[in-house]
């Protein structure tokens, strides 16, 4: 079995994106993230510090909007919308979870898709599936890049992807249409999800529930993907896929070290080319990576 590791990969990204960042500040463009938050959660904070770590590492500014647990609708619109007009902001980013009652859809709506560096605006989502230039969320784009790093084919293959949420299933599905994939898209819905995903080439799984890919879901010699990030009760983080399926799988990606490293480094490199466009000639449009 090869592990499709996602640690190295990442690196080179951020190597690549460390340059990119360098010359924009040289040229009078400094790149910067702004992460806007409305929450305590411990987790989420967590995570958004290791984001502003990472940003800052490559040479990229990252902002943290902290709008504190009690933020309404509009507060969370207001603080979105000024970062989507603000100049010298180049990608702009909606941190979940949000206070109840409040819907992540509407509001990354005002998130201008020219900086939607994480794919939350609906209309990135819609202009993907559209076949149309945009930000891929970081994480459907990182399964698609990780595939490609290690050479694993995509065209004519089928993938079954396990998870429809817009953050993943969705995005990753179109992503892969878009590569000549025959997709098919799994769900809790789903009647026999083992009948579908022993006839994939590639098991994509994005679901959020440990160990729920095991041997028998997946067929002898297939590529699986765990997208799942699950904190387990001693403080570490175990993925979507049971560990015995390494013993059937022909390639599988860990958990940590696979998707999860290659995601940021991609929020990175959306960053810098969220920047480069607004630097480039008019009318000589630079295109998002998924594109190219
Ligand atoms: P989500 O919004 O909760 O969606 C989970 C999906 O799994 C839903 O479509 C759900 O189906 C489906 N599902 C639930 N139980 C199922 C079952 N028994 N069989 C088949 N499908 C089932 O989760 P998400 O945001 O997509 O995240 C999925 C996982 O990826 C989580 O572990 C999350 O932490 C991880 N993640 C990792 C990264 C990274 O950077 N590595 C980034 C984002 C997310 P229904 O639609 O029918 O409910």
């Amino acid at each position: 079995m090869i592990t499709l590791s996602g640690k190295e990969f990442a690196a080179t990204i951020r190597e690549d994106v460390t340059e990119r960042a360098a010359k924009l500040a040289a040229d009078g463009t400094p790149p910067r993230l702004a992460v806007v938050t409305a929450t305590d959660d411990e987790a989420s904070a967590w995570y958004v510090r290791s984001i502003a770590k990472a940003a800052a590492k490559v040479g990229i500014t990252c902002d943290v909007v902290d709008l504190g647990s009690t933020a309404t609708g509009p507060d969370v619109a207001e603080a979105l919308t000024a970062l989507s007009v603000d100049g010298a902001v180049h990608g702009v980013i909606l941190q979940t979870p949000l206070p109840a009652g409040l819907s992540v859809a509407d509001l990354a709506g005002t998130i201008a898709v020219r900086k939607d560096v994480d794919g939350s605006n609906p209309t990135s989502l819609g202009r993907l599936a559209a076949g149309l230039p945009a930000f891929a969320p970081a994480t459907a784009a990182a399964v698609v890049a990780l595939l490609d790093h290690h050479e694993v084919p995509l065209d004519g293959k089928h993938v079954v992807v396990v998870g429809r949420s817009v953050v993943v299933g969705k995005p990753v599905a179109h992503l892969l249409l878009d590569r000549n994939a025959t997709v098919t898209v799994c769900h809790s819905r789903t009647a026999d999800l083992a009948a579908v995903t022993t006839t994939a080439d590639v098991v994509v799984a994005a679901v959020g529930k440990p160990g729920l890919i095991k041997a028998e879901h997946v067929a002898e010699g297939a590529v699986v993907v765990d997208v799942g990030t699950n904190a387990t009760a001693d403080g570490g983080l175990v993925g979507d896929v049971d560990p015995a399926v390494a013993e059937k799988a022909g390639s599988l990606t860990p958990v940590p070290g696979g998707v999860g490293p290659v995601t940021t480094a991609l929020l990175l490199r959306h960053t810098v080319e969220a920047a480069e466009t607004v630097q480039a000639v008019p009318g000589r449009r630079r295109q998002p990576s998924w594109r190219r």
